[in-house]
């Protein structure tokens, strides 16, 4: 079978390599559509902890072609959404339950084989059927899987008035879930204009636009609409000049999350004062473990729409391309249909 195959960094190749045997309780999945976010690009360059030769692809819906004797679900012919990070069972984290934070992670796609490929071979407890829901739709529940640990971590009260920085993706499945989510207002900040159009169509109370490198040049206009700040500011830009200009929209006693994913060397300065006596909470949230099967709920129900969202498709061959549609500012979401 063929695959996207890094050897080092920034170099990949497509070729074919041998398909591994199945090892008790594994299954066979052929990929039939593999989402590409940032972290691939994260990859790309060798950064977050990829292991080569590498194949990127952890956002992944496959059909069961083959599953190993011991496997008695899924069954061959199925269609299933990955779990795609394998946690331990036996450290410290994972035996308190916090097993995101498992010390010795692995995931596909960047320890372990990923998606970018015809086939995979992965876990069958780590699958979860998707039943009737369209394999083109579900493409979307790996992401949406981290925006519901997310929610788990930010404990939104009902009613919460709510600003999200960031219209790619992760912005548009944050919003959708935060006003299925109990917030009385979700207002999204972002510098394109046809990607808030997308937050609004799907629930959006107000967009604003912005300029990453110069986001106080927006205060104005925030302040109009929530002159004390927003209850809940969440990040989902990563970038440093947003990350640096968000607290002072974030009313007494309330929350700004960084949820996207920033460069390691970013640092954010905070005054403890400003902390301290406004009684502000910094929380962060990182992937997912044991959402998928929400995720895959919400989009089966219809509680969350990919209407819009998916605006790319590349064949392995143009891989590449895929990466470099995450620079596209007409581009959301990108998906490799090997
Ligand atoms: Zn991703
Ligand atoms: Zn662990």
């Amino acid at each position: 079978m063929r695959a996207v195959v890094y050897d080092r960094p920034n170099e990949f190749t497509l070729r074919d390599v041998t398909e591994p045997a199945l090892a008790p309780g594994d299954v066979r999945l052929r990929v039939v559509a593999s989402g590409v976010c940032g972290t691939d690009q994260h990859i790309h360059e060798g950064g977050f902890g990829v292991r080569f030769p590498a194949t990127p692809g952890h956002e992944m819906v496959g059909e069961v072609v083959e599953a190993h004797p011991s496997v008695a679900e899924p069954r061959a012919g199925e269609f299933v959404v990955v779990d795609n990070v394998l946690t331990c069972g036996r450290c410290d984290q994972c035996q308190q339950g916090r097993v995101g934070l498992c010390r010795n992670l692995e995931a596909y796609g960047l320890t372990a084989q990923g998606s970018v490929a015809e086939t995979i071979v992965v876990a069958a407890s780590t699958c979860i059927p998707i039943g009737d829901l369209s394999p083109e739709i579900a493409v979307l529940a790996e992401p949406l899987a981290c925006v519901i640990h997310g929610m788990d971590v930010l404990q939104l009260r009902p009613a919460a008035d709510v600003l999200v920085v960031g219209a790619g993706p992760t912005g548009q499945l944050l919003t959708q879930t935060l006003v299925r989510g109990g917030a009385s207002r979700v207002v999204v900040a972002a510098p394109t204009e046809a990607k808030l159009g997308v937050a609004r169509r799907h629930g959006a109370t107000e967009t604003v636009i912005t300029d990453r490198g110069d986001f106080a040049a927006s205060y104005r206009r925030l302040r109009e609409l929530a002159p004390h700040g927003f209850d809940v500011v969440i990040d989902a830009t990563g970038a440093s000049g947003v990350l640096n200009a968000l607290l002072p929209m974030v009313r007494d006693g309330g929350t700004m999350m960084i949820y996207g994913m920033a460069s390691e060397d970013v640092q954010l300065t905070v005054s403890p004062y400003e902390i301290f006596r406004r009684e502000l909470t910094i929380k962060g949230s990182f992937a997912q473990t044991n959402c998928l099967s929400r995720a895959v709920s919400m989009l089966r129900h219809g509680v969350v729409s990919a209407d819009g969202i998916i605006t790319h498709r590349f064949p392995l061959e143009q891989y590449a391309d895929a990466l470099q549609a995450l620079r596209d500012p007409a581009c959301l979401k990108a998906v490799v249909v090997p």
